[in-house]
């Protein structure tokens, strides 16, 4: 990496490791042991009534220099309740947040389910939508090399990853082994790209990032739009602006 002269090195291309429906008092820590084993930095959407339960686990994730982001109060799909309620619900758990001094940015709500108020409740607390670009399902319990094998391929510059800290609804799997094994592949895979494993920034999240629900419970149509939704991000029709910029060597 060369220095563009004034006397700061440009920064990698990012790729964004993300971890919803924690703290969990179990796999939270195992998690940043982790990330702090690989050097990594990542982004914790978290559930409000978690962390009431745990705060200590809040304090551990900024602490390591890691974000905290808003996922939910209840974890429900926001079609499956009125704007009045998913309103009321973001309130509740960002004055959660708000009581240990988290602020969060971003939103990414349950299942990666949008109402058709959804974008209207953000604007109106200043948060931003972000998604992801590739879901491990870890919540299946896949073992940590298959789940790189499928991701890895699809890493480039500007990637959000999904993966799971908690035993959320829906989940197939009785604890989250596998995500924590499969954070040092992944970070490995990240920076064999020349890219660098970091928290996501308004730059990286401008835009929505497409996403698919962790459960095979939604519906069909709710299938056939995320399939759609993730082919248009793989050919790029569709494909938030940050995505084409500082592509990965
Ligand atoms: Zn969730």
């Amino acid at each position: 990496m060369t220095d563009p002269g004034n006397g700061t090195l440009p920064e990698a291309p990012r790729i964004s490791l993300t971890f919803d429906d924690g703290p969990d008092p179990v796999w939270t820590p195992r998690v940043l042991e982790a990330l702090q084993g690989a050097e990594a930095q990542a982004t914790f959407f978290v559930v409000a009534p978690q962390v009431r339960r745990f705060p200590h686990l809040i304090s551990d994730v900024l602490r390591a220099g890691h974000g905290v982001e808003f996922h939910c109060t209840q974890h429900v799909r926001h079609t499956e309740r009125t704007h009045g309620e998913v309103e009321a619900d973001t309130r509740a758990g960002l004055r959660t947040l708000e009581m240990l001094g988290v602020y969060p940015h971003f939103w990414r709500p349950p299942w990666g389910v949008l109402a058709p108020f959804t974008a209207e409740i953000a604007d109106e607390f200043g948060l931003e939508i972000v998604l992801w670009t590739e879901g491990t399902r870890d919540w299946r319990g896949d073992p940590a090399p298959e789940m790189l094998e499928r991701v890895g391929p699809r890493l480039q510059s500007g990637s959000v990853v999904l993966m799971h800290d908690g035993i959320g609804p829906g989940a197939r799997r009785s604890g989250c082994g596998e995500t924590v094994a499969l954070v040092r592949g992944l970070v490995e895979r990240i920076r064999s790209l020349g890219c660098e494993p970091g928290l996501l920034t308004t730059t990286l999240g401008a835009g929505f990032t497409v996403g698919a629900p962790s459960v095979d419970e939604a519906s069909s149509e709710q299938e056939r739009l995320v399939r759609e939704s993730e082919q248009k991000a793989r050919t790029g029709a569709g494909r938030p602006a940050f995505l084409e910029r500082g592509g990965c060597p």
